[in-house]
């Protein structure tokens, strides 16, 4: 069973390093998909950039083509900045600030909850600025160290923000600050909305690569430590809160054919780049930068679909030995 690879298991090990060689192979002539280009900076990018990557929850890591190559974390940020805002205010409280519903609409819609006023969800860029606006620090300079801080507890190591993506964004962002002002006229943010929107346009512009996404997404599915370092990125008590908001809105207006068809918690970013997490086993990466109409990565969908198959990831299936290898009918 894949919860139980560790380094003695061989043959586990090398099968899981040929599922992901193998689906490298199939994918990379794919040619579907753009780049995002609504943020200039991110339009310079190499669209045949592609990487896989694994980290299990004993700290194994698989991992096959570009995965040295850095870009901006884009909305996979959400879910982290969402943890620390959970840690900072506790679960009722953000509750009451931004909810948990699925939108069924762009990543990027104006749009707020009718009755109560609060963005849909964490996921979102309404819900997620929100969030950002929530994170405590008595000034800018504190709430991005404690935001950096945050990130090189789930990664490992020391993170940057990409300044180039970061000024490119806050010089064009006006849809994101549309949001914000329109929050801003329902209470749902206090916080000088400049200082907001720049704090959520550096934590979108921080600089990871595949295997970053990869350690990040198996620190969730290690109930919050880091499988490599053994350090602690977040309480455990907020991990079923992040998972359950990522599985219903993470993959945005594909997050009920996500749940249906790949059924693991996920979260794609305009980069490219897509986490998924499988509970207690692993944390999977995935990095192309061509994009569906819906701000997914074309060929991130596709490695995960057939991953959760091959490997029997889906959280609910039952037909086979969850987890198992090889087990695909
Ligand atoms: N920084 C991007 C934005 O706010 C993030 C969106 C995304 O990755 N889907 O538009």
């Amino acid at each position: 069973m894949v919860n139980q690879v560790n380094s003695g298991d061989l043959e586990i090990n090398s099968s899981l390093l040929t599922v992901i060689n193998d689906l490298h192979s199939q994918y990379k002539s794919l040619s579907e998909g753009a780049v995002a280009n609504y943020i200039p900076e991110l339009a310079k990018v190499n669209p045949d950039l592609f990487s896989i990557c694994i980290v299990s929850v004993d700290g194994q890591d698989y991992k096959v083509g570009d995965w040295e190559q850095f870009f901006t974390i884009q909305s996979i940020s959400k879910v982290f900045a969402y943890g620390l805002a959970l840690e900072d205010h506790g679960r009722n409280y953000i509750l009451t600030r931004v909810g948990v519903e699925p939108t069924g609409d762009a990543f990027n819609a104006i749009i707020l909850d009718e009755q109560s006023k609060r963005p849909y969800n964490p996921m979102v860029n309404a819900g997620a600025i929100a969030t950002t606006s929530l994170i405590k620090g008595s000034a800018p300079t504190e709430r991005l160290n404690r935001m950096l801080e945050m990130f090189r507890r789930y990664i490992g190591r020391d993170v940057f923000v990409d300044i180039s993506v970061f000024t490119s964004e806050r010089s064009t962002g006006h849809r994101n600050r549309a949001m914000a002002h329109l929050m801003l006229n329902f209470g749902m943010i206090d916080q000088n909305i400049e200082q907001a929107l720049d704090l959520y346009f550096q934590q979108c512009a921080v600089l990871v690569n595949c295997r970053d996404l990869a350690v990040m997404a198996a620190t969730l599915a290690n109930r919050g430590i880091n499988p490599i370092t053994k350090e602690r990125a977040i309480d455990k008590r907020y991990i079923k809160d992040i998972l359950s908001v990522m599985y219903t809105c993470g993959m945005y207006n594909f997050a009920g054919e996500w749940a249906y068809k790949i059924g693991i918690p996920a979260k794609s970013g305009i980069c490219g780049g897509i986490i998924a997490v499988v509970p207690n086993k692993m944390g999977i990466g995935v990095f192309s930068p061509p994009l569906d109409a819906r701000g997914n990565s074309v060929r991130g969908v596709k490695v995960c679909e057939e991953l959760s198959q091959r490997l029997s990831l889906h959280l609910f299936d039952c037909s086979s030995e969850n987890g198992k290898l090889g087990t695909e009918e």
